[in-house]
């Protein structure tokens, strides 16, 4: 059994960047530059942002973090945002969700300058996304198939069952599986909160994407022999025996199913990882298509 440790695949790609960061420098270029705008103060995004900085220093990124009280308003926000499309020194913006409830998420990612968008949440993004074309990919799908690379993990004609229909992890890999590429060409079943009989589904998948935030939710009688089994899931479950009085914990139970499957993802470190690798390539992307 494989474990696809995101650690040894996150580690490959964030030093090709840091090599191709270098390299800029030494031609004497500016380094590529995020922006992340955070509002208000929830822990769970506090870390997911604070991860995304750091992770740009390791590599040579420029970064700014951008912080709103939680009683900002919609047009405030806006105005930032219009701001940062405006600054020549930004490559990529990212708005951490979810945003307070006097917010529309979706007015504030379509104003996100699509060549800037680098969490691929923009209708722009997601259209190219469906027709195949360049685009900003969202970046836990992305890990994913940054995943599937890294291991050399065949997809070809294998049955892929994604659990989840959000617009941020289960749909846009539901459309990379089932594209036309290297590590995709899969039949894809996509699978929500209404799907009737979900274990017969699961138990006749190759790869399973379990993105649906249920603790434990895939269980090893759900899972055929050999599959391959991604886990995206990521809920804190409380447990006073940890330091931090919370666990992260997996849609999938990693003991039954790890016995069954070819290849497992763990949770933590695995597809949270690669997540933040696959903004970085993004960012990096966004920084060479505006210098042409
Ligand atoms: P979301 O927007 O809440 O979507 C959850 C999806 O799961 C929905 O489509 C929902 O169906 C489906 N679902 C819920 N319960 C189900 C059930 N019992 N059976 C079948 N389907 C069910 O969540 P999300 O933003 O996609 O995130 C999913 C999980 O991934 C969360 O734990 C989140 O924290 C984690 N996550 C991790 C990363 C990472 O970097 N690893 C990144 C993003 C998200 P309906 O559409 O019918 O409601």
């Amino acid at each position: 059994m494989l474990v696809l440790d995101g650690k040894i695949a996150s580690k490959a790609v964030k030093e090709t960047l840091t090599e191709a960061t270098k390299e800029l420098i030494e031609l004497g270029k500016r380094p590529p530059h995020l922006a992340a705008v955070l509002v208000g103060s929830d822990g769970a995004s506090e870390t997911y942002v604070a991860s995304k900085v750091r992770t740009c220093e390791e590599i040579g990124f420029q970064s700014t973090l951008v912080r709103f009280e939680d009683t900002t308003t919609e047009e405030e926000l806006l105005a930032k945002i219009e701001d940062l499309n405006n600054d020549n020194n930004i490559d990529g913006i990212l708005v951490q969700l979810p945003l307070p409830k006097q917010i529309s998420e979706q007015k504030v990612i379509s104003k996100i300058n699509p060549d800037k968008d680098v969490d691929g949440f923009h209708p722009i993004s997601v259209g190219r996304l469906v027709q195949g074309m360049e685009t900003f990919i969202p970046a836990t799908p992305y890990g994913i198939m940054l995943m599937l690379e890294h291991f050399k993990l065949s997809t070809k004609g294998r049955h892929a069952v994604v659990i989840g229909r959000s617009n941020i992890v289960g749909r846009p890999m539901s459309i990379l599986l089932s594209s036309n590429l290297l590590y995709g060409n899969c039949t894809v079943t996509i699978c929500h909160s209404h799907t009737p009989n979900l274990a017969d589904i699961t138990r006749s998948a190759d790869i399973i994407v379990a993105a649906l935030g249920r603790p434990g939710f895939i269980k090893e009688d759900m899972v055929k022999e050999g599959a391959i089994v991604f886990d995206v899931g990521i809920t804190r479950v409380d447990d006073t025996t940890a330091a931090k009085g919370y666990r992260i914990k997996g849609d999938v139970e990693y003991a039954g199913v790890s016995k069954k499957a070819s290849a497992i993802s763990p949770v933590p470190g695995g597809v949270g990882l690669m997540t933040i690798a696959g903004l970085m390539k993004n960012t990096m992307d966004a920084y060479n298509r505006r210098q042409k």
